[in-house]
C-alpha cells in the first residue's frame, strides 16, 4: 500500500495507538496518556456510510434495533491518514470513521473539560 502522505501539522487528529477490543476501539491519542475508549456498540451506531446514513439530508438509515447488543469490531483498518475501516461481528464493512469525527467524539477527562469552555 502507498499513498500515506507525510503527517499533517496538528491537524487532523492522527492516533498515536489503536488498540481493537471487544468491547470497542482503545484509541490513544498521544504517547502520555491521552485515550479514550469507543464503545463499540456506539461506535457501531455512528456509521455515517451511505448504507447507515443518507448521504443527501445526513438522516439515519440504520435502525438499532437490527444492531447486536454485543457487537464488536472484528477488524480495523488504516485508510490513508484520514481515518479508520471497522469491519463489524454483524457483517458491516462499509463505515469509515475519520480521526477528526473520533478525536472530536474523544470522552476523556481532558476533551469534555476543553469541549466545555
Ligand atoms: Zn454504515
Ligand atoms: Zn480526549
Amino acid at each position: 500500500m502507498s499513498g500515506v502522505g507525510p503527517p499533517v501539522s496538528a491537524l487532523p487528529p492522527v492516533p498515536y495507538a489503536i488498540s481493537r477490543r471487544p468491547d470497542g476501539l482503545l484509541i490513544e491519542w498521544d504517547a502520555a496518556g491521552h485515550e479514550w475508549l469507543y464503545p463499540a456498540r456506539a461506535l457501531r451506531l455512528a456509521c455515517r456510510c451511505a448504507i447507515c446514513t443518507e448521504e443527501m439530508t445526513g438522516r439515519p438509515l440504520l435502525d438499532p434495533a437490527t444492531v447486536p447488543d454485543d457487537v464488536s469490531p472484528v477488524s480495523v483498518a488504516l485508510v490513508g491518514a484520514y481515518g479508520l475501516r471497522v469491519v463489524w461481528s454483524d457483517g458491516h464493512d462499509t463505515g469509515i470513521y475519520s480521526f477528526a469525527a473520533l478525536h472530536a467524539g474523544c470522552g476523556c477527562e481532558r476533551c469534555r473539560r476543553s469541549g466545555a469552555e
